[in-house]
């Protein structure tokens, strides 16, 4: 079990470091190399999957929570995503969730403890670790709304959005804050932006170039 738990970060965040599972760390790290060794689980074309709606808080609430949860949990600035994920009861697969997102993460959710997230064969594991805290992020802002309308509905985010529905584009932003958060929290980034730069902090922090950036420009530099 982890230090902390995410229901302590607020109170209607959704239980979720409660059971450990199968993992394949081991795997994600050296996927590049025998990906032909990964076993895809396709999902079910029979489930019907709900898509997140936003939660409509604001930037600065999301990312509040987001370093709120990363302290909860023990995430230390460039620490073991992929570990924390597995511990919570997250599995990973290679490969598409089914929705046109073979370039790009996303996850199917029945619970805050039962999850998998779907990696794309083609990115960077920099970028990787965005996108597992993007879908983190999607976990726990938008599987709890949908759930209570429906406990038993399944929760399935793709980058892939109907660009004319205000409230799934709105739910994308909320988990890029999150997960800009989570990795890079906000006073720390900058005293080490500050104090050795971005090239350093890319390193430091695990991020991929275009998160630094991302995160530099948000912060005001
Ligand atoms: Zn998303």
């Amino acid at each position: 079990m982890l230090n902390g738990s995410l229901s302590d970060a607020t109170p209607e965040a959704p239980q979720i470091l409660t059971c450990f599972r199968f993992v394949c760390i081991i795997l994600l790290y050296t996927r590049k190399w025998i990906s032909f060794q990964i076993t895809s689980r396709e999902p079910s074309l029979t489930t019907e999957y709900v898509s997140p709606k936003g939660i409509g808080a604001s930037k600065a609430s999301v990312e509040a929570f987001a370093e709120k949860v990363a302290v909860n949990v023990g995430f230390k600035i460039g620490g073991n995503i992929e570990d924390l994920i597995e511990r919570a009861g997250g599995k990973f697969v290679m490969g598409s969730s089914g929705q046109g997102d073979t370039d790009s993460g996303s996850i199917i959710a029945r619970s805050t403890n039962d999850f998998t997230i779907f990696i794309s064969r083609h990115t960077s594991l920099k970028r990787d670790r965005f996108t597992i805290a993007h879908e983190l992020g999607h976990l726990l802002l938008h599987l709890g709304p949908i759930q209570k309308k429906d406990p038993s509905a399944v929760m399935r985010a793709t980058r892939w959005v109907d660009k004319s529905d205000e409230s799934q584009r709105r739910a994308e932003w909320e988990a890029n804050w999150f997960a800009a958060a989570f990795l890079m929290p906000k006073a720390e980034f900058i005293e080490a932006y500050k104090a050795v730069g971005i090239q350093r902090v890319q390193f430091d922090f695990d991020v991929s170039e275009m998160a630094a950036q991302t995160r530099a420009k948000s912060l005001v530099f």
